[in-house]
């Protein structure tokens, strides 16, 4: 299979051009903006948290290629509902994923996430594949913080 083809799928595209989770979380210190040099994608997270630090919602805005953009959709829908430290599994599965060839089979719980299997074959598109859970995992810190894949 191409893997062009197998990279730019039916997901991959629908979310890139009709992102889920678009907006922004007032009055919450879980917060933090995402920058991909590379590729000049962007974007600011924000999430609410319950006192046993579950997502209970998760919102974005920003820029960025279908990858990123598509990437950040598919992660808020994934995390919302998850602790903080079954996120951080899942953004190591999602790492595997990305970078291990045959990641897609280790880890089964990635779901729709899988759909990212494609972009190992383009390294530079990894960086646009994991900047929001890069991003993600900097608005858990709880501070202002900024993200980079660099
Ligand atoms: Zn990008």
């Amino acid at each position: 299979m191409n893997p062009l083809r197998e990279l730019y799928q039916e997901m991959i595209l629908d979310h890139g051009r009709r992102p889920r989770n678009r907006g922004t979380i007032d009055d919450t210190p879980h917060r933090a903006d995402g920058h991909n040099p590379l590729c000049g994608d962007r974007l600011s997270l924000s999430l609410e948290l319950d006192d046993d630090r579950r997502i209970l919602r998760a919102r974005f805005t920003g820029q960025g290629c279908a990858i990123s953009t598509a990437s950040a959709s598919l992660m808020t829908e994934a995390i919302e509902g998850k602790t903080a430290e079954e996120t951080e599994e899942l953004f190591r599965s999602f790492h595997d994923l990305v970078t291990v060839e045959g990641g897609e089979d280790h880890h089964p719980e990635l779901g729709k996430l899988a759909v990212f299997a494609g972009v190992r074959e383009f390294p530079v598109r990894v960086k646009c594949a994991t900047l929001a859970w890069h991003t993600l995992r900097a608005a858990l810190e709880g501070e202002e913080t900024a993200a980079t894949t660099e």
